[in-house]
């Protein structure tokens, strides 16, 4: 193997963009933004293609457009952008990416690229349901709708969706996401008695896929369950499978006395005489630093635990007396069969899943096993 990399299984997207669709009738956008959760864009975007996933979703225009630069094709939002992006938006209107709209300013930005090109502009007006994130607030809707309406009769905007996120669609049960529902109920009552009627409506990120079958509405957006990691921990893992294995080779292995201090500050110190282990992975590629003395890894099928600081590029790891040569392979999070999980390091580090597997950084290559498609 490389001295360190993130295997990304992608039967197991393919696999879990399945599961996904078979919880519901509406169709499914995988989201592939920042990088597929770190798990690579395009090979992330391929295999959910080939699960059965219909549309992609990213936050970042550029994200999109690397997604069409690629080659693919299929149905593709990006909802993140500021007014500096007037180029980036260009791009998307030419090369079909669908937009998110939640204000004025946008519209006129996306009308103005699309006037220059000659083509209607796909749009997703958003809506703030209660998340007070991004999304037009409730007392802007009728001034946007009226706008857009506008535009819309002019033939100068398509609106493709109206569309809300969630605040706790991860609690099922929680009052606010039967708020948000309703809130979300009235914006498209507002968007129907101005003639917005669009093709797609949509509210579900992974959980509320997986929990809240009466929050589907014509499409949801899932991202964290494509990559196999469960969006409500607390309920199983719904059958899904993590994609990815974070492992390295371990660089140096040695046999030291009892009472040595280990790695920076010596915020470890051998009990007795023992062997260890140093895994060449570090916070520079996007281990948590306060992984110290807490993070779990697994060497040779046994568990231990790092042992000191994290360094920028490295971990000690104290393996007792398990045999153990350079080059043996440390997992520090995987499928979750004999390894941990991206789950156990979010636990140690008081973290969720999502950071864990995202902060993995450029300098972890990717490499890939399992048939996409
Ligand atoms: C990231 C994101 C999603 C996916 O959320 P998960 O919890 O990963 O399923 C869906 N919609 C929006 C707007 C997002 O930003």
């Amino acid at each position: 193997m490389l001295r360190t990399e993130a295997v990304i299984d992608l039967a197991a997207i393919r696999g879990n963009v399945a599961t996904l669709k078979a919880a519901t009738s509406a169709e499914v956008m995988a989201v592939v933004k920042a990088d597929g959760y770190g798990h690579g864009l395009l090979a992330s975007a391929r295999a959910a293609l080939a699960g059965g996933a219909t549309w992609l979703g990213t936050a970042m225009i550029d994200e999109a457009i690397a997604l069409r630069d690629a080659g693919i094709t299929a149905p593709t939002l990006a909802w993140l952008w500021t007014p500096g992006e007037t180029e980036t938006v260009r791009r998307a209107v030419d090369t079909g990416v669908d937009l998110s709209v939640s204000s004025q300013w946008q519209l006129d930005i996306v009308r103005a690229a699309a006037a220059d090109l000659d083509l209607v502009p796909r749009i997703h007006l958003k809506i703030d349901t209660g998340l007070s994130r991004n999304g037009a607030y409730v007392s802007d809707w009728p001034d946007l709708l009226a706008a857009v309406a506008k535009a819309q009769s002019g033939g100068q905007v398509e609106v493709i969706g109206v569309w809300s996120h969630f605040a706790y669609a991860d609690e099922p049960g929680h009052p606010m996401i039967a708020q948000q529902i309703a809130a979300f109920r009235d914006a498209l009552a507002d968007a129907a008695r101005v003639g917005i009627e669009p093709q797609l409506r949509h509210l579900a990120n992974s959980a509320a896929t997986l929990t809240l079958p009466e929050a589907h509405f014509d499409l949801v957006r899932p991202g964290i369950a494509v990559y196999g990691l469960s969006p409500v921990p607390q309920r199983g893992d719904f059958g899904l499978v993590p994609a990815m294995t974070l492992r390295a080779a371990l660089a140096s292995v040695k046999r030291v006395s009892a009472g040595s201090g280990v790695s920076y500050g010596h915020a470890y110190t051998t009990e007795r005489e023992t062997t260890l282990a140093l895994v060449p992975l570090g916070y520079a590629d996007g281990i948590p630093r306060n992984a110290t003395n807490v993070g779990p890894v697994s060497i040779n099928g046994s568990r231990f635990t790092v042992s000191g600081r994290v360094c920028m590029d490295q971990v000690v790891v104290d393996v007792g007396d398990l045999p153990v040569d350079v080059g043996d392979h440390a997992v520090l999070f995987g499928a979750g069969r004999d390894e941990p999980r991206a789950q156990d390091w979010a636990d140690a580090v008081a973290t969720i899943h999502y950071e864990i597997v995202t902060r993995i950084g450029p300098r972890v290559p990717r490499t890939y096993i399992g048939e996409a498609g």
